[in-house]
């Protein structure tokens, strides 16, 4: 319970009687397990209990099963892999769903997989410390909630299991500048639709599955948004040879080593949806199920945002990488950035890549050079600012 401690808010709230031990009510006896969530995994490992005769006692600290999907994700969400990938244990979703259920049909599907295993998990319970007993060899269950707003129930088992979720706390970093922000800043399990960002510019910071459809609904919505990509990312088509990826990968690793899946992969993606790296997304040294496997990282399923970012409905900031400072996208693509940016030199290719950078550069400038009433923006922007022209340059065309 540690290591799930030191990354839980909960866990530093105190109960009145937390130092001495023991609860003012009596502690309830659990005959079987202790769930605690009732999120998919939660209701997976009690009906898997149930279905051996064990019963078990599923504390949720929301009001519903199925919180994080019921209650902090966006309305277009759907599945991203196949539903034969997704369902639980012991019960198949329902035949008529399609093939990647809505966010709607997988709540449904969870409220009846409750109902089918009669799993009744009381809710407003948030359990604030699970600690072992070595006296009575028990586990000691604490939680908050549920009748007046601070009631402490101990519960004692003899088995815990953990179903928190991995996704369940929001991760808001503190970015400088945020506190004078005068726009809105919304997490995606507050994001529900794009209708309020209509016709505004929206930034989105990563780009995991959520960032990428997020972006993408906000296009449906005629908002503007723009990525913010801060590492590569492998992006892949969600289906390759009328299969799902997820699927056709699980069934060539069962033949295959994962780099020669990897490597497939990657070369199915390159046919299909072209070198990312063009717009800004590279792709890590490692392949997906390879980076999966070692770091957790999951690769993006494109649904569409990738269209998006291709046509420009979608813009990408950053143009220099935090890691190593050079241009995001690799040579020849890394010249070019946003409103009049460019970068000469970072190549990796010496004075070749430096010609071939600084000659398109002053391409694309004198296009813009010959086509733009310079002078018309250097007056208006003197006006403006009261500044003084350099008299080394002058807006004069050859
Ligand atoms: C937007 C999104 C889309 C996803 N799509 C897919 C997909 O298509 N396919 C797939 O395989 N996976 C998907 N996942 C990943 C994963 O399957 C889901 O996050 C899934 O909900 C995880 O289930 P869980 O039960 O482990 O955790 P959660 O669903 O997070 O449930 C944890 C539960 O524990 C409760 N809880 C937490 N702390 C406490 C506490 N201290 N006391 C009491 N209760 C507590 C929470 O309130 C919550 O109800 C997706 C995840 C997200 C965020």
């Amino acid at each position: 319970m540690e290591g799930k401690r030191v990354n839980d808010p909960f866990a530093t709230a105190k109960t009145s009687n937390d130092d001495n031990g023991c609860s003012a009510a009596k502690p309830v006896c659990v005959p079987g397990p202790i769930i605690i969530g009732s999120g998919p995994s939660g209701l997976a490992a009690a009906a898997c209990l149930k279905e051996k005769g064990v019963p078990s006692l599923i504390l949720e600290r929301e009001n519903c099963i199925a919180s994080l999907w019921q209650l902090k994700t966006y309305d277009r969400l759907r599945l991203h892999l196949p539903k034969q990938f997704c369902q639980l244990p012991l019960l198949p979703f329902p035949s008529d769903f399609p093939n990647y259920p809505t966010k709607q049909q997988f709540i449904s599907y969870m409220e009846g997989y409750a109902r089918h295993f009669e799993l009744d998990p009381v809710f407003n319970r948030t359990v604030v410390s699970a600690e072992f007993d070595s006296g009575c060899r028990f586990w000691r269950v604490r939680t908050v909630g549920g009748g007046q707003p601070e009631a402490i129930t101990e519960y004692l088992c003899l088995w815990v299991i953990v179903a928190t979720g991995e996704n369940a706390e929001e991760v808001l970093p503190k970015i400088e500048g945020m506190d004078e922000f005068e726009g809105s800043i919304v997490h995606t399990s507050g994001y529900k639709t794009g209708n309020c960002f209509l016709g505004k510019r929206v930034l989105v910071v990563g780009c995991g599955n959520s960032g990428m459809e997020v972006c993408l609904d906000l296009c449906t919505y005629d908002a503007q948004p723009s990525l913010v990509v801060r590492d590569s990312v492998h992006v892949l088509p969600q289906e390759m040879l009328g299969r799902s990826t997820f699927g056709l990968s699980m069934w060539l690793l069962k033949w295959l080593p994962v780099r020669m899946v990897d490597r497939f992969l990657l070369l199915m993606s390159r046919m299909m949806i072209g070198d990312t790296s063009r717009f800004g997304l590279t792709r890590p040294d490692i392949g997906p199920i390879e980076l999966k496997n070692a770091t957790g990282k999951t690769p993006v399923l494109d649904i569409g945002t990738l269209e998006q970012i291709k046509s420009g409905k979608i813009k990408e900031t950053n143009f220099f990488s935090e890691k190593d400072g050079f241009p995001r996208k690799p040579f020849p693509h890394g010249w070019k950035g946003e409103n009049g940016l460019y970068a000469v030199g970072f190549t990796k290719r010496g004075l070749l890549g430096t010609s071939m950078d600084a000659t398109r550069i002053a391409q694309d400038i004198e296009q813009q050079w010959k086509s733009r009433p310079i002078g018309e923006l250097l007056h208006s922007v003197e006006q403006r600012y009261k500044c003084v022209r350099n008299p080394s340059v002058h807006p004069h065309r050859n």
